[in-house]
This record gives C-alpha cells, structure tokens and sequence, in this order.
C-alpha cells in the first residue's frame, strides 16, 4: 500500500487487490488449445500496467505523464509495467522512434517486465508478434456469428452508419452465413481482393446509441510491408480490435488510456467477453480506465504537429531543447526525478484540464535547487579595472578565492568547493554599473562600495567611455584586507554583493538562453495556426564568461548561474575548449506575467 495521495485509479487497484479480483486467473476453454499455448500459463500477478506506444514519432511530456502513472502505479501496488510497442499500422513505424522510445523510458527511471520475466531483463512487446493470434481470433468471430465481410464501399458504409440523430443502417452483406464469410475472409488473407475493397466488420448493433458500437471494421486489406512481420500480411487488424486483445495476451489487470477512448470502452469489453467466452482468452479479462490527457500551456503535445516544427525547421531537431520532448526536455536540463514530481502533482482525474506551465518549471527548480552546484557566470560582460591592485596587491597579483558549491549540503556531507582567483581585471555584468544612480540603486556608482562576491570589497571610482559613448571599462580601487572568509572580511559594510569572473581564468562559452517557443498560451487550440504564434524570440545565443569550475562541466551537469538561473552543459554541444550551456529555468516564475 502506498502513503501517495489517493485517486480514482488507486481506489480501483486497491479494490481489486483486495477482492482479488486478478488472483486466479483462468481460461474457459479446453486447456490443450493451442491459442492458450501462446499466452503461457496464467500469471496472477498482483497488478499488470501497460505503456503501448505507437512508434511513430518521440515521446513528450503527457507521454511522460503515462508512463509515471503506469510504471508508478504497477511499481506502488507491488506489480509490474509491460512497454509494448503499438506497431499495428505497417505504414508508420521506424526503429529510430523505437529506440528513442526504450531511452526515454529508461531515463525516466522505470523498467518494464514480460510474462514470466522480471523488470531489468525483459525486452518491450510487440504488438504485430500477435497478429496470427489476432486472425484466428477474426476466424473464431466469424464461426460464431460476430463477424462478417462488408463489400459496401467507404462512402456507403459511411452513410449506413448513421449519426447521433439517426441510427444506422444494416449493411446488405450483413447476413452472411459463417461459412461464407469465413471463405472471403481467407481469400482476403491469400490476397484474392484488391485494397479497399472489402472489410471485416463486427457484427453488433447497427442501432447503438455508440456509433463505435455500429459494427465497426476489425480488419481491412492493405498490402504494406512491416518492419516486424515483412510480407506476410497482407489484411491488418485495425487499432479498435488489436489494443485489447494485445491486453489480454500479455494478461494486463488494468488497461489505462487517456479519456478519447472512452467510447470505445464498449467494444473493448464486448470484444474480449466474445473471445474470453470462446475460450481463447483467460478470465477476467483486463478492464480498460481512461484518465485526462495532459494539457500544458503553451506547450502543444500532438506528435504530428511536433514533427511540423521539426520538418520546417523551425526547432533544430527532435532534441531541440524548446521541444516538449523527453529528449527535449532532457536536453533543456529537466531531470527525471523533476518529471516524476510533476507527474504526481499534477495527479490523475477523469475531466480535462489545462496545467500551468509553472508547475512544470517550479518542480524543476526544486529539484536543482539543492543538487546544482553553483558557479558564476557574466552574462552581459563588461571589464571593471581595479586600478590600486598593482600597488597594494603586487604587480600581476592573482590571488586564490573559494566558495561552497552548494549553499545547503544534504546532512552530514561537506560541500565540494569551487576555486578561483581575482586579479587586476574582472567581468562584471553591465548592469551592475550605473554612472548615475536610479533610486534606491546599491551596486556600482562612483563613490559606492560593493563585495565582489567570494572576492573583495571594492570602490567604484568611474568609468572609461568610447567615441560612441558606450562604456568601455569600470574603474574602482579594491580595498585591501576585505577578502571574503577572512577576519577582516566584515570590517567595511557594503549594502550589495555582485557577481563576477576573473579576466585571467574565466572561460567563454555559448549560453543559450530560452525562452517559450509559443506567444499563445494555447497555440493549437480551436483549430487555430500553432505556427503563427511561434515566438520570434524564444531563442537568445549569448557569449558569457564563466568561472573555470563550470568549464569543467561534464556533458548534463546542472548548475545554478548565480542571480540568473539553472543552466545545463548541453549534452550534444558542450566541450571543455569550447562550453555550451543552456538555460533550463529561471530562478523565479517568469510565466504569470
Ligand atoms: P499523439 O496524439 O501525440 O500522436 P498518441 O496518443 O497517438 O499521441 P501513443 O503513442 O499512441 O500517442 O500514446 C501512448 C500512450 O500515451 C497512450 O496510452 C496515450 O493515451 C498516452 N498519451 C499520449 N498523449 C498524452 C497526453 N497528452 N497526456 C497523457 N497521456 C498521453
Ligand atoms: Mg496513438
Ligand atoms: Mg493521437
């Protein structure tokens, strides 16, 4: 049992352990059926969840979301989480998407099982692997009158379904005997009919206030070769009938998907009453459960739409770190544990709902905040020239700084400590300069003292301009004895500490600094052009000097920027001559403005 905030799935779950409702599994038919044979023995399995991907594109962040809820909950009831890849459409599928997929999983920090093989060493299923099941299943519907062969074209058939307002109209092939259907049903197999030209319908109630229910089309001829299962096929099963006998083969408890597919819930059950009826399958049969997708603002999460901006080059890539992606948001610095919480957070319901984009980055920066070193960095630098250095430091002086590179160390741990040296000259960010004050302004102006942070107290003394009037330089004297951590560090009191880089060991690099890739807090909503609210701006590329201890970054350590946010080393770009970091998030929730 788990100490998480309880919810309807739950509730479910703990119900069906409780009456053990999954606890002895069974078939009704006779043992020795060869269908049987395929599944292995029944597995009673406390609960078993499934993530069944289509591979047809990478995964985002309301895929993240189904996955926690899956993994998360097979893994808190002490059952297990099958992946299995929705690879039913010959046309579609790519072992890039596959594989993306199998890393997204696993760097969300789940593993999945199979019947009789435990997480950690089971491979992903297949959905086509079930495909001869599936046709002996059709074979079974059709002897027991389920089933039938539609010669009707797409358009009539289209019109004989009928609407909300009217009910349908039954096909004229509909009454069919067993045994003819099962003979065209064959010649479709051994490819005797064109593409198109005929389907396999189940035979269930032209009338149903469910349109889903109107008899809906379990198999067509489409003469396509799969990645999986080559030419074999040339009838494939449609997505309706495939999904629960795939959840049935591999014995899953409780099948959960998102609330589109409430309607087809009717004909998931009736589907595997038939079959479990028959005997082919075990019983109980898994149930299906929808919860509510994920909507996050400014965020879209249609795989389709995803690939547009990808295609158009509108984003760099899959992995661009604007991207909802999980390789996206991984590349943007997003953790898994960051991804986890926000899956619990946001909870599971049965209505839809849009999430603030600030959930998501709050729990980001929770996440960082304790385990990201920090480090300085000058986003926008300009030089301050400490002109008494050579006098009172000694001509090209560096002296040898430090600072803890967590503020706040877990119990018990010392923090690592980051080194570095102030001389002459250092970087400061230029809006740490004013020649004149605005109010209430306490950094740099003439005859105003600051700490440089970790370093000195210094004195601004002025500033060198261009013929343009840009400035050039700061200048300030630094004010011996004052150095951070030393007992002289309290003795002239300053109102602000900035930040800063040492021209002699501070380091270039690229900072990318992002920003949301959509203006429109609902870019795709109500059919509108997501590509119009692009956002021209969501993408700034900035030379910053950076202290030598994140130069040293390895690819995808985190850091807080101090004063300007959690930035990660990228993980495609990044190298020790030449640093790369992106933003990941801001220090403070910029989205509410
Ligand atoms: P898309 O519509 O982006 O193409 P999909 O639903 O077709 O996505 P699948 O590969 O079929 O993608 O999805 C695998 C699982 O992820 C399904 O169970 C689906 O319900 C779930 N899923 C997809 N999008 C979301 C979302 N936004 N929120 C929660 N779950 C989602
Ligand atoms: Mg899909
Ligand atoms: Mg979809």
């Amino acid at each position: 049992e788990s100490t998480k905030p309880s919810n309807f799935l739950r509730q479910i779950i703990e119900k069906d352990l409780e009456q053990g409702t999954y606890a002895t599994r069974r078939w009704a038919g006779a043992p020795g059926d060869a269908a049987h044979h395929a599944q292995g023995e029944p597995d009673p399995a406390k609960i078993r969840t499934r993530f069944p991907p289509e591979p047809n594109g990478y995964l985002h962040i309301g895929h993240a979301k189904s996955i926690c809820i899956n993994f998360g909950l097979a893994r808190d009831y002490g059952g297990v989480c099958h992946l299995r890849f929705d690879d039913t459409n010959p046309e579609k599928e790519d072992t890039e998407y596959v594989n993306s997929i199998i890393d997204a999983v696993k760097w969300l920090g789940f593993d999945w099982a199979q019947l009789g093989q435990a997480p950690g060493s089971a491979a992903p299923y297949q959905a086509s692997d079930y495909f001869g099941f599936m046709y002996r299943a059709a074979e079974y519907l059709i002897e027991a009158g389920h089933a039938y062969v539609d010669e009707q074209t797409t358009e009539q058939m289209r019109a004989n379904r009928g609407d909300f307002s009217k009910p349908g109209v039954d096909s004229p092939f509909r009454s069919r005997t067993p045994e003819e259907n099962l003979r065209i049903f064959r010649e479709m197999r051994d490819g005797q009919h064109e593409d198109g030209s005929m389907v396999l319908r189940a035979k269930i109630d032209m009338a149903s206030p469910n349109i889903n229910m109107r008899d809906p089309a379990i198999y067509r001829i489409r003469r396509a070769t799969h990645h999986n299962t080559g030419d074999t096929w040339c009838i494939y099963p449609m997505y309706t009938y495939a999904h629960p006998i795939e959840d049935a083969l591999e014995q899953i408890t409780h099948s959960l998907c998102t609330l589109e597919f409430e309607d087809q819930r009717p004909f998931y059950d009736w589907l595997l009453e038939r079959l479990t009826e028959g005997g082919l399958l075990a019983s109980p049969p898994p149930r299906q459960y929808e919860f509510a997708r994920l909507n996050l603002t400014y965020v879209i999460t249609s795989k389709r739409k995803l690939a547009q901006l990808v295609y158009d080059h509108k984003v760099s890539g899959w992995d661009d770190p604007r991207m909802p992606t999980i390789v996206g948001l991984r590349r943007r610095g997003y953790t898994p544990e960051a991804l986890q919480v926000f899956a619990e957070r946001i909870g599971v319901t049965k209505s839809d709902s849009w999430i603030d984009y600030s959930t998501l980055e709050g729990c980001l920066r929770e996440d960082l905040e304790l385990k990201a070193h920090r480090g300085m960095a000058v986003l926008n630098p300009v030089k301050l020239v400490l002109t008494n250095w050579d006098d009172v430091m000694g001509a090209g002086h560096l002296e040898p700084c430090s600072l803890p590179a967590l503020p706040h160390p877990p119990e018990g741990v010392e923090s690592p400590v980051r080194h570095f040296t102030i001389g002459k000259e250092v970087w400061i960010e230029r809006e740490d300069f004013e020649e004149v004050p605005p109010k209430g302004y306490k950094r740099l102006f003439p005859g105003n003292k600051v700490r440089l942070k970790g370093g000195y107290v210094i004195e601004c003394t002025g500033c060198t301009k261009d013929a343009d009037g840009v400035i050039t330089e700061v200048l300030a004297t630094v004010v011996p004895d004052t150095k951070s951590g030393t007992p002289g560090a309290d003795s002239v009191k300053v109102k602000a500490a900035i930040t800063w880089v040492g021209v002699a060991d501070g380091v270039n690099a690229e900072v990318r600094m992002y920003d949301r890739l959509f203006l429109d807090a609902h870019p795709d909503a109500g059919g509108k052009d997501f590509i119009e609210s692009l956002n021209p701006n969501s993408l700034r590329v900035v030379t910053a000097i950076v202290e030598p201890s994140l130069a040293n970054a390895q690819l995808d350590d985190k850091f807080q920027f101090e004063r300007h946010g959690y930035f990660v080393a990228d993980r495609v770009d990044h190298r020790a001559e030449k640093p790369v970091f992106n933003l990941a998030v801001g220090l403070k929730d910029s989205w509410g403005k």
